[in-house]
């Protein structure tokens, strides 16, 4: 089987709160999603998304996904879209970095081996655990009170686990989590993340003055030392997100013992093949994670579901659903939640049907 042509469209993703923001005054209304479509000699098509958190969060923008795929595209022409670990050796010879660019390619490829084995990805990836998986929330950055009765709100549709947008003031960011805190129940889990918006002092002194709250600090500062130096003096759970974003850093920071959870998003890491080595990984040295995506709607919130349901269970600290913070559906089949959680499609590949009409004229055509 051979790739012969690989297409991409533009969709845009409005959300049902109208605004998300998070650290250092950063927001999105619009998301800008591309939609990648890769063509076989044989027939089968498979679908991927990237969807970068505006142009400010990762090293990654939105038009730079179809830069990249019109630069990136033509060296898979003629590639067996089954050979996964070959495909991407051939799209890291061509093309240096850039993860984001080549995670479309790579998550359209696995839809295609599903599709021509008959398995679902997640089966492909290691095998399904369980009958479905816990979602977390994302609360963006308000004020105390509105992101407390935002979290009472997605409470009562079933959500459990959250992680509130802090990184702001410090002063502002102890009152968030406290009275977030307050309306939590046990069994509940609560994340702060600060997505790189404390300075270490900062970071520490938040801390301190949430001793007594269950809580977990994600990504507190905006590097690894800074993350480290805090993580070694603070009583909480740690997640480390930004700073991990390839399998280099990944072992350093399991051999430093710099975090009890990691956040691996599919983008980040390039694909549904490089987060798959990443989590077997830190499934072998005890770290759990968050399996997720910088952002997206149907097909994106597919490809997750099938990483997080291929995890063992108690690996899977959280993972989350893009597709219901959206108000644009891109394809059928994908994950919708119930009562907190979601399932990945028992259906071949990703188990995805791309809505033609919603995703328009492609503005990128390799053939
Ligand atoms: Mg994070």
């Amino acid at each position: 089987m051979k790739i012969t042509r690989v297409l991409a469209y533009r969709v845009e993703l409005p959300l049902h709160e109208t605004t998300y923001a998070w650290s250092g005054g950063k927001s999105v209304q619009v998301f800008d999603s591309t939609i990648i479509r890769v063509e076989t000699d044989d027939g089968l098509a498979g679908h991927g998304e990237v969807c970068p958190l505006g142009p400010f969060y990762l090293p990654a923008y939105a038009e730079g996904v179809r830069a990249g795929l019109r630069e990136l595209a033509p060296h898979v022409i003629g590639a067996d879209p089954r050979q996964l670990v070959k495909l991407n050796r051939t799209m890291d010879a061509a093309l240096k970095g850039h993860p984001y660019v080549k995670s479309g390619i790579d998550i359209a490829c696995w839809d295609i081996l599903g599709q021509a084995t008959g398995l679902p990805v997640c089966e492909l990836l290691g095998g399904r655990y369980g009958d479905d998986v816990h979602l977390y929330r994302a609360i963006s950055q308000q004020s105390p009170e509105e992101m407390a009765d935002k979290v009472a709100g997605y409470r009562g549709e079933g959500y459990r686990r959250f992680q509130l947008k802090v990184g702001g003031d410090p002063d502002v960011d102890i009152a968030r989590i406290r009275a977030v805190a307050d309306r939590l129940s046990p069994g509940d889990r609560l994340v702060a993340d600060a997505n790189t918006g404390w300075v270490q002092h900062e970071a520490i002194r938040v801390a301190n003055a949430v001793r007594d709250i269950d809580v977990y600090i994600e990504q507190p500062c905006l590097t690894y030392e800074e993350c480290v130096a805090v993580r070694r003096q603070i009583p909480h759970p740690f997640v480390l997100d930004e700073s991990i974003d390839d399998i280099g850093v990944l072992l350093r920071a399991t051999a430093e013992r710099a975090m009890d959870v990691v956040n691996l998003k599919i983008s980040k890491l390039g694909g549904l093949t490089k987060s798959r080595q990443a989590r077997d990984l830190c499934v072998t040295t005890g770290i759990a994670m968050t399996l997720e995506d910088s952002w997206g709607g149907d097909i994106a919130t597919a490809a997750i579901a099938h990483l997080a349901h291929s995890t063992p269970t108690e690996f899977l600290f959280t993972t989350t659903d893009f597709n219901s913070y959206v108000t644009v559906s891109t394809a059928d089949g994908a994950p919708q939640r119930v009562n907190g959680r979601m399932a990945a499609s028992s259906e071949p590949g990703l188990g995805i049907h791309p809505k033609m009409d919603v995703l328009g004229k492609p503005i990128v055509d390799v053939h």
